[in-house]
């Protein structure tokens, strides 16, 4: 029987969009500046072409203006740190974001950290992480802050609440532990090697699952009336060749213990290309000098 309230990140994001596009043309009636976006693409991957030309369509919705950057597969990690240096001197540019995965003879590291701080709309930057971790103003990775505006809005109260994070990643993982942290929680932070993983999920009010296994967390791993999020993005293949995507969760058997929950697709996805675009605004305002909007949509 299912108990769980669904979490629809889909119409959730949409409202946060809208949210954003509100405050991009106040933005542009008040002070005459419009947030802008740049969004570096290093070569051909199918996916990779998706994504970007997502983002650009997004933040031209919510009224930013967005440049696409396109390098060909063979570009030198030299010629990548001057689009970029190019890019950190553009007034017009107040976000930047440089899709991955790069080509092999460019390492990423070293791509991420030349990005302005202030402008690494995708909180990647070491000196963000370090920020996120003492408790500074960072740029937050899009992933884990819409995960935290899904909790703010689903799981009442977050401080006091014991939260288990599955995934240590540093896109996703670490900067949830440390977020949830900021917010008062109680803190676990599993991984591969945590003992007893079924027994630390039950102790949960709040689980996150961000570990890239299909459908690993089980019913019985939730305490019941538990708020799940499953960052999980897995690719099942199907008889008909087409392949369908599954949560690190599973839906099935969680949907009956869960007090709520994210599906997969449909949950956290649509939640990060919004994120993107807050990131972009609220990077906007500080490099403006201007409050920076607390957008935070409700529950419906
Ligand atoms: P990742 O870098 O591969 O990290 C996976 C984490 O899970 C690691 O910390 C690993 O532990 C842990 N793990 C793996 N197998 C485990 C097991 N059997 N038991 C316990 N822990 C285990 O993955 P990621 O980039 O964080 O992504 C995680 C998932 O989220 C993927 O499905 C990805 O596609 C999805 N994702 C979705 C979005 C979105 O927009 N919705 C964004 C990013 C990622 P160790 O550290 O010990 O190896």
């Amino acid at each position: 029987m299912v108990t769980a309230t669904l979490i629809d990140g889909k119409q959730f994001a949409a409202r946060l969009r809208a949210g954003i596009a509100t405050h991009v043309a106040q933005l542009k009636a008040d002070h005459g500046v419009t947030p802008g976006l740049a969004v570096v693409l290093v070569g051909e991957d199918p996916a990779s072409q998706i994504y970007v030309r997502n983002k650009g369509l997004q933040a031209r919705e919510a009224g930013m203006n967005s440049f696409e950057h396109r390098l060909p597969t063979t570009a030198t990690p030299a010629e990548l740190l001057a689009q970029i240096a190019e890019l950190n001197r553009n007034p017009t540019v107040n976000g930047i974001l440089v899709q991955l995965p790069l080509p092999k003879q460019i390492d990423p590291e070293a791509v991420i950290a030349a990005i302005a701080v202030d402008k690494d709309v995708d909180g990647f930057h070491p000196l963000n992480a370090g920020l996120l971790a003492v408790g500074g103003t960072a740029m937050i990775p899009c992933t884990p802050l819409g995960c935290l505006m899904l909790l703010k809005a689903y799981a009442g109260e977050l401080a006091g609440q014991r939260a288990v994070v599955l995934g240590r990643s540093n896109i996703v993982g670490k900067p949830m532990a440390a977020l949830l942290l900021r917010e008062h929680c109680t803190v676990t932070l599993a991984h591969s090697r945590t003992r007893d993983l079924a027994e630390e999920c039950r102790r949960a009010d709040i689980l996150v699952a961000a570990v890239g296994r299909p459908y690993m967390v089980k019913g019985d791993w939730i305490k019941p009336g538990a708020t799940v999020i499953d960052v999980g993005i897995n690719r099942i293949p199907t008889p008909d060749g087409k392949g369908r995507l599954a949560g690190d969760v599973d839906f099935a058997t969680a949907v009956t213990v869960a007090g709520a929950i994210t599906p997969v697709p449909g949950g956290v996805g649509p939640m990060t290309i919004a994120c993107l675009l807050l990131n972009t605004l609220t990077a906007a305002c500080r490099q403006w000098g201007l409050p920076v909007p607390d957008i935070q949509p409700v529950a419906e």
